[in-house]
């Protein structure tokens, strides 16, 4: 038999069952589609690009190693596909499966085609624990809350183990495009040494991630996890986008783990993931309808130079910026910081939380289709599990708490380097910094401006 194996977000040889399965099968043809002509496929970011090109590369060199080439294409994949198929003569293809909504037409209709054409299609689910429809409500439908969808996935059946690495592949030789010429990585300018200095993309640089946070990490991770100023998470979440790594492998690694609350509350982020492509699943269009209706009739600002002056990290609030200029250094920003950083967009600005979403698409290396959607729906309100409306997080207060020295702020906003306490967490006092804008709005005034218009819509939370 001759399989192409069609990858997508799962560029990895270990725990790859549709590898797996047509390694053991004959031939393989190990297929990667750059789609960008799909209805309905939203283009990737620039920062994902970046780390794409580089997962890309570093599939091709492990591909090469096993005994086989990668082959590139780029198109619609219910026409590339096919003809890779037909290229190749081969009498399969496989895949991983996909959740969010355009991607599974386009599986379905690659599925049809097989059909109709005697080449059989298999696909395997590789990319979440539980697939979004094996987790049902005791009426059987989708859960809309985070605890007890957890509950459910904790009674559900347990997950499986990783299915062995492919080693060795063969097959025959089938034209592809050549990476560099696919415009990924970027030029004219070329902004990502700052990405390049943070990152390993691809699955040896996902492995050794995984095995630093559990021989060190991890331990502690309860506590840490919340501080932005050590590193103190696991920073898989981009591996994890790419299908660099799998959450099985990532479930079977911390397995046994101790201190149990470390690995618990690990475990629970990995269901908050879990939990957001549950809700693509139930709805394909969560980056742009608001999941309750109300927050149409949200009296968003329309304010381009504030929300520039977010983007730029340059609002004058310490922590806000700081967040912001991780993300444009780095292409990634702590979680509590993307909480804090949101809340300003949404509730201080009262700016589109759709503006923020589509900034983090573009800027984040881990910029995830359901979970950057409904992180940002939760932020606002207007999510299914929705943080309580009137709950504005206090950027100030907070980087007290949680970056009391600085460590954070001053990495990120060098403009307050040296400085303590109130200096650094209220810089607009008697000695502000002469580079450092002045807070971009008062912080008391804009929560009321929130809570009135949240009130307004009748919003409750
Ligand atoms: P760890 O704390 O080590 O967690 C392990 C893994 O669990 C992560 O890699 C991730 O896959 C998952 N996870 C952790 N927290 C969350 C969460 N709140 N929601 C969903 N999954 C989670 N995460 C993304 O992967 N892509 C996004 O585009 C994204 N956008 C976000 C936007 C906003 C406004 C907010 C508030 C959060 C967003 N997150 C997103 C969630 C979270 O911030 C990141 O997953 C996390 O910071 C990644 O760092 P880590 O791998 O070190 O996390």
């Amino acid at each position: 038999t001759t399989t192409v194996v069609w990858l997508r977000d799962d560029l990895r040889l270990a725990d790859n069952p549709a590898l797996r399965h047509a390694a053991d099968d004959g031939d393989v043809v190990v297929l990667y589609v750059l789609d960008e002509r799909s209805d309905g496929v939203r283009p990737l970011g620039g920062a994902a690009r970046w780390w794409l090109h580089h997962s890309l590369r570093a599939l091709a060199a492990a591909v090469h190693d096993a005994g086989a080439r990668l082959v590139l294409r780029r198109g619609a994949a219910v026409d590339v596909v096919p003809a890779v198929v037909t290229d190749a003569r081969a009498d399969a293809v496989v895949w991983n499966r996909r959740y969010g909504g355009s991607e599974r037409e386009i599986d379905a209709a690659i599925k049809a085609w097989a059909g109709e054409h005697a080449v059989e299609a298999h696909s395997f689910a590789a990319n979440l624990l539980h697939e979004p429809w094996t987790i049902t409500t005791g009426a059987g439908g989708p859960f809309r809350v985070y605890s007890p969808f957890l509950r459910a996935c904790r009674r559900a059946e347990e997950p499986r183990d990783p299915v062995p690495a492919v080693h060795r592949l063969s097959g025959p030789d089938v034209a592809s495009d050549d990476l560099g010429d696919w415009g990924l990585h970027p030029t004219a300018p070329d902004w990502s040494a700052g990405l390049a200095a943070q990152w390993e993309p691809g699955e040896a640089g996902a492995g050794r991630r995984l095995a630093d946070f559990v021989d060190g990490i991890l331990a502690g991770y309860d506590t840490s996890r919340e501080r932005p100023g050590v590193e103190g998470t696991s920073r898989l979440s981009p591996h994890l986008r790419f299908g660099e790594i799998s959450p099985f492998q990532v479930r079977a690694a911390v397995a046994g783990a101790s201190p149990r609350e470390d690995r618990d509350a690990f475990l629970a982020e990995i269901h908050w993931r879990e939990f957001n492509w549950h809700l693509l699943y139930a709805q394909p269009d969560l980056a742009t309808v608001n999941h309750r209706a109300k927050f149409d009739g949200m009296p968003w600002r329309h304010a381009p130079a504030d929300l520039r002056a977010w983007q730029r990290g340059r609002t004058g609030y310490p922590l806000v910026d700081a967040g912001i200029r991780q993300l444009w250094q780095t292409g990634w920003m702590h979680n509590r910081v993307r909480m804090i950083t949101a809340s300003f967009l949404i509730k201080n600005l009262l700016l589109d939380w759709r503006a923020g979403e589509q900034w983090f698409w573009d800027t984040l290396v881990d910029a995830d289709a359901a979970n950057n959607p409904a992180n940002w729906q939760w932020a606002a309100g207007s999510g299914a599990d929705a943080f309580p409306y009137v709950r504005v997080f206090n950027p100030v207060t907070q980087a007290r708490k949680f970056d009391a020295d600085g460590d954070y702020i001053t990495r990120f906003v060098p403009e307050l380097a040296g400085r303590s306490g109130s200096a650094l967490h209220e810089p607009w006092g008697d000695d502000p910094p002469p580079d450092y804008p002045a807070p971009m709005i008062d912080l008391k005034d804009t929560r009321r401006r929130a809570l009135d218009a949240y009130a307004a819509i009748g919003a409750s939370g």
